[in-house]
């Protein structure tokens, strides 16, 4: 369903290249709870970002449910990216606004009724166990109550794919825990994709069906996590696993 060939992005700036990544295949089906790990400067980031363009490959294809972005006019990709949702380390919460209008926000600007807003906002609240919070700021919240209203209002255009960028390296064990349940029990009900960057295998070990390891711009390993856990054929797998123990 997601599908990356020979992907590179270089970033050029004053003169100085920086090689992010380096010609990059993936494939993610549909329904995959998907785990991209490595070091910091790995690429990661760069290569979720570019899972949904918004970062273009200097090289290479993005294919997502058979349509490749790279092909699109800038109005098709508005309405392919409604159907990839992301979220992130630090929520990115609009913190003047409280809960529920946080979650109604995007279907506003889709152009939905604020009153049926407000009622698919707060379904969205149930989902992620949050109804009681409905009027409360995000400064009154936890940091594992900020990124379920996070969850909430990515859920809110009904993506087909969600993509997580360290979504969880701000919290702490048990709080990581119960934010990696929600999302399995997301993928369970609505059969979304999920991609989830980390750089704690810990995270990959509870969720993942399948993981590729970064290093350097490039992917070293990739396969399903039992396989991996249990035959690690580079030095980067067995650093991470080792490292996890
Ligand atoms: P982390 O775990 O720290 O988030 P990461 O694996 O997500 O790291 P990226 O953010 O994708 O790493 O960065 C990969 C490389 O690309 C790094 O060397 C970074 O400095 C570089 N890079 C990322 N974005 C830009 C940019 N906009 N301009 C220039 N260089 C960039
Ligand atoms: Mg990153």
């Amino acid at each position: 369903q997601i599908e990356v060939r020979h992907l590179s992005k270089t970033f050029t700036s004053k003169d100085v290249k920086v090689n992010a990544l380096r010609d990059i295949n993936l494939e993610i089906e549909q329904g995959d709870i998907y785990g991209i790990i490595g070091m910091s400067g790995a690429g990661k980031s760069t290569l979720v970002r570019c899972l949904n363009y918004l970062e273009k490959p200097t090289v290479g294809e993005v294919w997502v449910e058979g349509k490749e972005l790279g092909g699109m006019l800038e109005k098709e990709l508005l309405k392919q990216r409604k159907d990839i949702a992301m979220i992130f380390q630090h929520f990115n919460l609009l913190m003047q606004k409280n809960v529920v209008d946080n979650v109604s926000f995007p279907l506003l600007i889709q152009g939905v009724k604020k009153k049926e807003a407000r009622k698919r906002a707060k379904e969205l609240l149930g989902i992620v166990g949050l109804e009681e919070k409905a009027l409360a700021y995000p400064a009154q919240l936890s940091g594992g109550q900020k990124q379920r209203v996070a969850i909430a209002r990515a859920l809110a255009s009904d993506p087909r794919i969600l993509l997580c960028d360290e979504a969880t390296s701000a919290l702490d064990p048990q709080t990581t825990a119960s934010i990696l349940e929600l999302l399995k029990d997301i993928n369970n009900r609505f059969g979304i994709t999920i991609v989830i960057i980390t750089h704690q295998m810990s995270v990959i070990r509870k969720i993942c069906s399948h993981v590729a390891i970064m290093s350097l711009g490039e992917i070293k390993e990739q396969g399903r996590v039992d396989e991996i856990f249990s035959h690690p054929k580079t030095k980067e797998a067995r650093e991470l696993i080792l490292k996890d123990m």
